[in-house]
Parts: structure tokens; C-alpha cells; sequence
């Protein structure tokens, strides 16, 4: 494998101090990148940043809430003035909601999944395209989910920011594409993160089993009759912004071990 591709190039990643983010950022370091990393968890990021030094990755980390415009503008323009560019900007951050259904959703809980899942995917773009289009040469990433391509009961709101996630992604795709752009959007099904754990306590409360016994039973549900690890996420997240992936833009990929398939 070709572990530099990512050599020279600046890569940005939200919500960087768990799951999937994190992973990614340990992946995209291997590979060469220069990484800007942020997250609202100071100290878990502050972790993950020091690792990825200590394994010789160049890191410039800061903590910012996703949903605070000024804070993203700040991040991306000290991601410039620290490495000089931006070539590739993964939204990634975001956040679940309890399982219930949709009719006894509290509107606080629907305002906060649409907050961090949808206004931050939005003004993570509206920040980072300025800088892509001076260059005319850029790629994003959004991080939706399977539940942004098909129904998902006992996740209405969660499901709602998803879908809205694939329609900011295809308007910017179709806005930017004559403009040296892409803009792509990824929809994992159930992977193994704190933010899958928290869900399967829930089921496990509910049932008055196990988180482990829980995540069996969610993964059941997936044709491949189980979640999915992170690094099969990262490994297509590497692929959606590479270089070799120069044709594709506007797509919402469904990497789900078949979920969105029947
Ligand atoms: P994690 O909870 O493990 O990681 C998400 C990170 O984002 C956490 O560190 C979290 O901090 C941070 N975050 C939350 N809110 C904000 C905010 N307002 N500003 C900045 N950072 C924030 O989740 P995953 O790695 O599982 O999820 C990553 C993405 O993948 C999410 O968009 C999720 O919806 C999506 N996804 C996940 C799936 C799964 O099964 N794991 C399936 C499909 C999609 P904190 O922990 O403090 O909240």
C-alpha cells in the first residue's frame, strides 16, 4: 500500500478526539498528511493530538464547538496561517439522539442533533470553501449515515440531520464542481465508537441485558450480521479523498455491510 499519498497535503478533521474522527486522524497521519484536528473535548483531543505527534505526524489542534460560526472561521484561518492551505476538510463531528419515537422527542433534543449534525456540517463548509475555490482545488467530506439515506425508526431527528447532511453535501457538490471541488458525503451504518456504545446502553438498559449483548442484537439487523470496525470507514474515507478519486462528486456512498441495500 502506498503510504504516502497524502504526502504535502493539509487535512482537517472534526470532531478528531473519538471514534471514527480519531481513527481517521491516525489513518490520514500515516499516510503523510498534515493534520487540523478539532473537537469540543478538550482533553480527549489534547490525547489524541499529543499521540500523533509522538508517532511524527505535524498536528495543529484546537478545541471548537462545530455549531459556533466564529469558532470555525478562527480554526480555518489559523489552519492557513499554520500550514499555508487546506486541501482536504472532513466533517465528521457530531451526535446522536436517545432512541424514542418520533412523537415523544423533546424539541431541546431535535434543535441539538440538528445543531451539531446539520449547522455544523454547514458552517464547516461555509468556512472551508473560500480558501478551496481562491486555490480552485479542494475535497470535503461529510460524514452523514446510513440514516441519511433510508428510514430509521427511533432516530427520527438524528435521521432528519442526516438527510439534510446529503443535501448541503450534493447543493455544495453541484455549486463547486466547475470550480476544482469535490464534495462528497459518507454514510457508515452502525460502527464500533463511544457514540454506537452510548446507543447500545440504551437497548441494553431497555432489554436489562448487556452493551455487548445489545451490540449483537443491533448488528443483527445489518446483512453482514454485524457492525462495522472503524478502520472499514477510514479506509473509505482515504479512498473518497484521494487523489485517484478525481471523478466523484456529489455522491452519498453507503459503506453498511448491505444495510441500505434491502
Ligand atoms: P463519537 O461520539 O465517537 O465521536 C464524535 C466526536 O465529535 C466526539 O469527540 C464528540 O465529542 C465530538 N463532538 C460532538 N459535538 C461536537 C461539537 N458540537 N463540536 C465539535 N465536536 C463535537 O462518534 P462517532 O465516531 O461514532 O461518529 C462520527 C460521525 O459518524 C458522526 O457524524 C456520526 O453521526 C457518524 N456516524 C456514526 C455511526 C456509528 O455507528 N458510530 C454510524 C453512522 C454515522 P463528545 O464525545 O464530547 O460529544
Amino acid at each position: 500500500m502506498d503510504r504516502s499519498r497524502f504526502a504535502g497535503q493539509v487535512v482537517l478533521i472534526t470532531g478528531a478526539a473519538s471514534g471514527i474522527g480519531a481513527a481517521a486522524a491516525a489513518r490520514f497521519a500515516s499516510e503523510g498528511a498534515a493534520l487540523a484536528l478539532c473537537d469540543v473535548s478538550a482533553q480527549r483531543l489534547d490525547d489524541v493530538a499529543r499521540r500523533l505527534r509522538e508517532s511524527g505526524a505535524q498536528v495543529f489542534h484546537e478545541t471548537v464547538d462545530v455549531t459556533d460560526p466564529l469558532g470555525m472561521q478562527q480554526f480555518i484561518a489559523r489552519t492557513l496561517a499554520t500550514f499555508g492551505g487546506l486541501d482536504v476538510a472532513i466533517n465528521n463531528a457530531g451526535i446522536a439522539q436517545v432512541l424514542r419515537p418520533l412523537q415523544q422527542i423533546p424539541v431541546e433534543e431535535f434543535d441539538a442533533v440538528m445543531a451539531v449534525n446539520v449547522r455544523g456540517v454547514f458552517l464547516g463548509m461555509q468556512a472551508q470553501l473560500p480558501p478551496m475555490l481562491a486555490r480552485k482545488k479542494g475535497v470535503i467530506l461529510n460524514i452523514a449515515s446510513a440514516a441519511g439515506l433510508v428510514g430509521a425508526g427511533h432516530m427520527a431527528a438524528y435521521a432528519a440531520s442526516k438527510h439534510a447532511v446529503v443535501g448541503l453535501t450534493r447543493a455544495a457538490a453541484d455549486e463547486t464542481a466547475r470550480r476544482g471541488i469535490r464534495v462528497n458525503a459518507l454514510c457508515p451504518s452502525f460502527t464500533a465508537t463511544p457514540l454506537f456504545d452510548a446507543m447500545a446502553d440504551q437497548i441494553a438498559e431497555r432489554d436489562k441485558s448487556t452493551r455487548a449483548v445489545a451490540a449483537a442484537h443491533i448488528g443483527v439487523r445489518v446483512p453482514m450480521a454485524r457492525v462495522a470496525r472503524t478502520d472499514e470507514i477510514v479506509q473509505a474515507m482515504v479512498w473518497m479523498c484521494g487523489a485517484e478519486n478525481s471523478f466523484m462528486t456529489g455522491q452519498a456512498i453507503a459503506i453498511d455491510g448491505g444495510l441500505t441495500a434491502i
